[in-house]
């Protein structure tokens, strides 16, 4: 197996790696590799940054952005990116909306909100997990109904993600109750400043308030704001779901954090071996981790995702929680510390919270449990 990379693809290493560490603004790197929360500026203003260079959506179509790169520069594109402590683009508009209104949106819809939404001066939401329906999709419940030109909302999202930031929230409706479930969904955009549109936090383990509920009361949305034709929202959401697992593996950042550990634990780590061969355990895994995410970009193809994603998504976040469960361990008291302390303890101050907070990666974007029965059908043919 070859695994070097062409000169080409390492210049293209080199350009990512200078730019990434050189020329993106350096207090969001620094933010980041402290583990402090990005505030909202901060995240609109690193999007910005990579847009005006090119980098916030390379695997968008070239007309509206996309940089018609290989996967495997995408690849490479991504991991620099996390090895230099550059948050990504913001999935909710770069990996999701934006390809779906790019494939089946109007050529209105994507001049009104394709540049906008790779250059994040609209923050979209996602507005398709209800109460009874996450892993059952199928099953929501929030109904659309025609009335003049316009859809008339009526029903409550949850779970959605950063939606106080929300300018605007891409959904799945019912908008026939009538048929399969599958074939009476539709996929409408909607302003959040519209009335009836009601934004309730709800607060999570770590203490944050990353999650919220939103609720419809008779919103009324212009007709003009259905994605594709009326109850094709199903043949959307698969295509926007398939890219979400895509990227969601965050090999470059478990990386880095393992690293920094390492750094910061080494006189605990010099002392016990156990800790030690925990630590090489976890950096095998993440190299298998790695070459699995090369193969899956090696052998993506079209729109279609490789179904190994699955596996990216699976490992990926076991690896992330697992090296968030080391830091924890090699931080010990000091991780529940208060009070003022200098950058070493701050670090490890964080660790708790960050360890509690990714109790979550299991289960958004398709929970384990359910990539686990996708790998046994579709990779193992069980
Ligand atoms: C932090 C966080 C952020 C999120 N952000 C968003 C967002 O921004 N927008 C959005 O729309 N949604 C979001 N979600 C929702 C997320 O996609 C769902 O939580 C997820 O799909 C699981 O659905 P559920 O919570 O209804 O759990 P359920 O589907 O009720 O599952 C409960 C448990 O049962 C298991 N299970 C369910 N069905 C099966 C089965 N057939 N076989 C085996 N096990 C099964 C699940 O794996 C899980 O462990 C977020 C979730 C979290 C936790």
């Amino acid at each position: 197996m070859q695994l070097a990379l062409t000169e080409d693809d390492q210049a293209f290493r080199e350009e990512m790696r200078t730019f990434f560490t050189t020329t993106f603004p350096e207090e969001i790197r620094r933010t980041v590799e402290e583990g402090r929360e990005l505030t909202r500026e901060q995240i609109v203003e690193s999007q910005q940054a990579l847009n005006a260079a090119g980098l916030a959506v390379p695997h968008w179509p070239e007309e509206w952005g996309g940089r018609g790169w290989s996967e495997l520069k995408r690849h490479i594109w991504h991991e620099e990116m996390q090895a230099a402590s550059v948050p990504v683009p913001l999935a909710f508009n770069a990996s999701m909306i934006g390809p779906v209104i790019a494939q089946f949106g109007t050529q209105e819809q994507k001049e009104k909100f394709l540049p906008k939404t790779a250059n994040l001066d609209i923050w979209w939401s996602q507005g398709f997990s209800e109460p009874d329906a996450g892993s059952d999709l199928a099953g929501l419940r929030t109904t659309a109904v025609l009335d003049g030109d316009d859809w008339v909302v009526n029903g409550q999202k949850t779970w959605t993600t950063l939606g106080q930031y929300g300018d605007w929230i891409f959904t799945l409706v019912r908008t026939d109750p009538e048929v399969k479930k599958q074939a009476g969904i539709s996929m409408l955009l909607i302003d959040m400043t519209s009335p009836g549109v009601e934004v309730r936090p709800i607060e999570l383990i770590d203490g944050g308030h990353e999650v919220n509920e939103v609720w419809f009361t008779d919103v009324r949305v212009p007709g003009e704001n259905l994605v594709g034709e009326v109850n094709s929202g199903w043949t959307q959401a698969k295509f926007l779901l398939g890219n979400e697992r895509v990227g969601v593996a965050p090999v470059g950042a478990t990386k880095r954090v393992l690293a920094r550990a390492k750094e910061l634990g080494a006189s605990i780590l010099a002392d016990d071996p156990l800790l030690r061969a925990r630590v090489v355990e976890l950096e095998n895994e993440l190299l298998a981790l790695e070459l699995t995410a090369l193969r899956v970009a090696a052998h993506s193809a079209g729109a279609e995702p490789h179904p190994a994603s699955s596996v990216l998504k699976l490992k990926g976040t076991e690896l992330q929680q697992a090296v968030s469960e080391l830091v924890v361990d090699l931080g010990g008291p000091a991780t529940l510390a208060s009070g003022e302390g200098d950058a070493t303890l701050e670090w490890y101050r964080r660790s708790t919270p960050t360890y509690l907070n990714l109790r979550k990666a299991s289960i958004y974007g398709g929970s384990n449990e359910i990539q686990r029965q996708i790998i046994s059908r579709n990779i193992l043919g069980l």
